[in-house]
Parts: C-alpha cells; structure tokens; sequence
C-alpha cells in the first residue's frame, strides 16, 4: 500500500469553492480565510493509552455537536525512551483501523469518518517512520515532534506533558535550550516526512510555568512556517489552548504570520476524551478573524 497525500473534503480555507460548511470570515477580502466548523480534524482514541473512550463514543459525540465530519488522528512515535508508553504500536494501529472501518459504515449516513495518524518525528528513527507510514493508507498525516532527546542520552524529554517529572526534567536542561531545538526540529520533520498538516506550532512547553512563546522565537517560527508553506501544508488551530492558557494554540502573532502566508487553516479540538470533540471551535472562529483584521 502506498501513502497518500489525500486531504479531506473540507480539509483547505481557501479552497476555490465556497461549501455552505465553510465558514467565510472575511468576505470583503479577496481570499478570504474559511475553514469548515462541521470538520473535527484532530482527535484521539483510547489507542493511544493516554485518551479515554470508545472511538464510537467519539463519533457519537460528533454527530450530537453537529458536525458533518469527524478525523481520528493517532499518536506515532519510533524510538521513544519515556516512563509510559503514549503512542499506538503497529499491532493497536491495526486495531484502530479494524475498528475504524466498520464505524465508517456504520456511520456513514451520519458522519464522514477518516483515519489518519499524528506522527511525532524523531531524527534518529525518521527511516523507521518513513517505512511504517508508507505501509498504511492515511486518510491524513499530521506532523508533530513531541519527544526530544536528553542532551546526556538517556531519555526523552515529553515537551508536552503536564507530569511534573517531565517539567522538571525539561527545567533541568533549560527551557530557552529545549524550545529552540523544537523549532529546528519540528522544521526538519515537515521537510522529510510525508505530512499534510502540522499540528501543534506553539504546544511545547505548554504546561511550563512561566515559559511563554512570544516573538524572541519569531525567527525560528518563520523559517518553521515557511517550510510549512512550500510542502503545501495545513496548519491546525488547536481548542485546547482555551482551555489551558485562555488562549489557542497558535498564538495570535503566529496565527497573524500564517495567514500572511495564506497557510491553510484547520480546526482541531486533539480530543482525548468523546465530550471534547469540536470544544471551543466558536472561540477559534472569533480568535482567527482577530487575527486576520
Ligand atoms: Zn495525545
Ligand atoms: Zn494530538
């Protein structure tokens, strides 16, 4: 089976079509920014062994919020040295996709489901990835880098994690140190792998306290959405941010940079329990045309 690049059907703002699912911000502006409200493309399952609920479950939650489409979005991880696993191993993705098409048909008068997979790069184990990804046909690839190698070697520091073990571990090495490897990084995973989509800019550190990512990271967040522009790439805005920092994940001068770009926006709630799917997508709305003014 090869990979495909397939996005969904209303996966581009600027999409030359207007669908009444998409949702036209600015219909002054020549190419107005539109995302579709009926698309959650960024969700979890209990496969991960970090979200909970039944991937049905999640499905049903879709259809009770009134959304026309609903994208799983697995973790893949190669090569992690962490306390717990968070990441689905070959034989769960065949679990995931099993289950996953038989909710297709059984849903699909309701909801279009699609199976797609959020891989977290690691630059020693990108060959592994490569393979794995080129095995399976995605219905969506998300780029992610969740887990950066300790300095020393050991282990993995998790750059997203709200475990204070983890926190301190990152203190350890150094906050300011940790970002800017994340943002080289997270720039070399959508120049090598197959993605469509990039999924979380400013997630790292997010459970750090006092670490904010303002624009002492500009230059390095640029060069990341330049590479993010010449793949072709999506960028999601995430509702999660709502509910951790008030804010979404992207802030708004990044979100105000890739609009400038004209980088395609979309919806994502990264649901990791049913009763999140499309949380906060009101907000993102609102947040998006602040950006755009
Ligand atoms: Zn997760
Ligand atoms: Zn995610």
């Amino acid at each position: 089976m090869s990979v495909t690049h397939q996005t969904s059907m209303v996966s581009c703002i600027f999409s030359p079509k207007e669908t009444p699912d998409q949702v036209s911000l600015f219909p002054s502006m020549n190419r107005s920014p539109r995302f579709s409200l009926h698309s959650d493309g960024h969700i979890h399952t209990k496969f991960c062994h970090h979200a909970r609920g039944e991937m049905e479950e999640y499905i049903l939650s879709a259809i009770a919020a009134g959304l026309k489409e609903i994208i799983f979005l697995e973790h893949m991880e190669a090569g992690v040295h962490y306390f717990e696993k968070t990441w689905l191993t070959e034989d769960d993705f065949d679990l995931y996709f099993l289950e996953g098409k038989q909710l297709q048909e059984k849903y699909q008068q309701d909801i279009h489901v699609a199976l797609g997979v959020e891989v977290g790069y690691s630059p020693t184990h990108k060959k592994e990835l490569l393979e794995r990804l080129k095995k399976r046909k995605w219905d969506r690839i998300g780029v992610s880098y969740h887990f950066m190698i300790h300095p020393r070697g050991e282990y993995h520091l998790n750059l997203v994690s709200r475990k204070k073990r983890s926190i301190r571990a990152i203190e350890d090495v150094g906050c300011k140190q940790v970002l800017e490897n994340y943002f080289t990084t997270l720039t070399e995973a959508v120049e090598i792998l197959p993605g469509t989509v990039l999924c979380h800019l400013d997630a790292a550190l997010r459970f750090q306290p006092d670490v904010i990512i303002n624009e002492d990271y500009l230059e390095q967040i640029r060069k990341l959405l330049q590479a993010v522009n010449f793949k072709c790439h999506s960028f999601f805005l995430n509702g999660p941010g709502f509910t951790i920092r008030d804010v979404p994940f992207n802030a708004f001068f990044i979100l105000k940079e890739a609009i400038a770009l004209n980088i395609p926006l979309l919806p994502g709630s990264d649901a990791h329990r049913p009763e999140d799917v499309g949380r906060h997508f009101d907000k993102l709305a609102e947040f998006t045309q602040g950006a755009c003014s």
